[in-house]
């Protein structure tokens, strides 16, 4: 009978095409992509590289074990199995080889953990959250050393942070710089896979010339790292119980652009701190809530290690999405530029000589279209809402606040 079987399932999957997919052993000490069009074809090829005997597949991703050729044909190429023998028991899954690392890594200091955290998170948001609600109900808050701020004063917090930072306030900057660092990496990611970016080489070179201003203006903000900083004296309109950062006057913000004298004033408006002075932030709330959150989340990160564990889930909420909604209004107005260069500015009827850079950075990067929520309060809905970026002239103040901007970054790059 099993004979029979057999030639049954081969003559059915010799139909099937060849796909590639992903195999490793239950230590991880290898990884192989094997070809092949059936699940018996793949474990058999699994049992021989690995050189297990009785060899079963599990999915890494679950831990459940794949014994039905109907199902096998439902799983997307590339998928990654663990191959195990009859002896091994306990099949470890992906989260429990992260977990794992995380645990033999943690304080040893060569670890990532903001990228592991957020590596876990994306791809395990529900188990994330539970496990942190548990642990923020039953944790005591020891919060004797929170003023402290020095490395020798509290060695604890710093444990697993680089080396270079010598104080709290520094460390949290560092957390915020590379938080932006990162919108700045999607953004010209988004931009590089765009069409207009691969076929049109006038619009290459204004994508570059944008992502370099781009990262003048990060330069000249120091990557928005108050905005984690406790010691920064200015501090977020929500912290003085207003909670919408888009209610502030961009005209009063454009009129300080304008008087800049040096570039960190650039920004004043923007280049607040989120958090009170002994270092304690509040969730903005979701999206669709307009009057802030309801549940009253807040986190001091300052207070202890597990807290500032527990901040990587605190996440930073485009208003305006980036990859949605921004990159995709900014390429169209280069095409736009590019099209159709004798298009006027709707304000002063001159014709337009840029896109409004001005704006599309502070959506990107910026507290003006920044909320910081708890990641429960994270809403990753579609919005319906569009970016403020538009084609200016040389009569709009932006197109002139970075014409001078510019001028002033040439002329120290000379
Ligand atoms: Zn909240
Ligand atoms: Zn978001
Ligand atoms: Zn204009």
């Amino acid at each position: 009978m099993s004979t029979v079987d057999g030639a049954m399932i081969s003559s059915l999957t010799s139909a099937k095409k060849m796909q590639g997919y992903k195999v490793t052993d239950n230590k991880r000490s290898r990884k192989f992509g094997i070809a092949a069009n059936s699940l018996k074809m793949l474990t058999e090829r699994a049992g021989t590289k690995f050189n297990i005997k009785d060899c079963s597949l599990y999915l890494a991703k679950d831990g459940m074990k794949v014994t039905d050729e109907a199902y096998f044909a439902t799983i997307e190429p590339q998928t990654l199995f663990v191959a195990v023998g009859p002896g091994e028991k306990d099949v470890m899954t992906e989260y429990d080889i992260t977990m794992k690392n995380i645990r033999d890594n943690i304080g040893k200091g060569n670890l990532n953990h903001d990228y592991i955290l957020q590596t876990l998170l994306e791809e395990y948001p529900e188990r994330f959250s539970k496990a942190i609600a548990k642990y923020q109900k039953t944790y005591f808050q020891d919060r004797s050393k929170l003023d402290f701020s020095l490395r020798s004063e509290h060695e604890e917090w710093f444990r697993g942070t680089e080396k270079t930072c010598k104080t709290k306030e520094e460390a949290m900057g560092k957390r915020a710089q590379d938080r932006i660092r990162g919108y700045y990496y999607k953004t010209k990611e988004e931009i590089i896979k765009s069409d207009l970016y691969e076929t049109n080489e006038k619009a290459r070179q204004m994508f570059h010339r944008i992502l370099d201003i781009f990262r003048y203006l990060l330069i000249g903000c120091n990557y928005f790292s108050m905005m984690f900083d406790r010691k920064c004296k200015r501090k977020h309109p929500s912290l003085q119980d207003q909670t919408d950062a888009s209610a502030l006057p961009s005209k009063r913000m454009r009129q300080m652009i304008k008087e800049y004298a040096t570039r960190t004033e650039m920004f004043e408006d923007w280049s607040v701190s989120l958090c009170n002075d002994s270092g304690e932030f509040f969730c903005q709330g979701l999206y669709s809530n307009t009057g802030g959150c309801d549940k009253g989340h807040s986190i001091n990160p300052y207070i202890c290690r597990e807290n500032l564990l527990v901040f990587q889930v605190w996440n930073l909420d485009h208003q305006i999405e980036l990859a949605r909604t921004i990159v995709p209004s900014l390429i169209e107005n280069v095409r736009s530029l590019l099209e159709n260069p004798n298009q006027k500015c709707p304000l002063h009827g001159k014709k337009v000589k840029d896109v409004n850079i001005i704006e599309y950075f502070l959506e990107l990067f910026s507290v003006k279209n920044l909320k910081l929520v708890y990641i429960v309060c994270h809403d990753k809905t579609q919005r319906k809402n569009s970016s403020n970026g538009r084609l200016v002239c040389d009569k709009c103040s932006e197109y002139n606040l970075i014409k001078d901007f510019t001028d002033f970054t040439e002329s120290i790059d000379c």
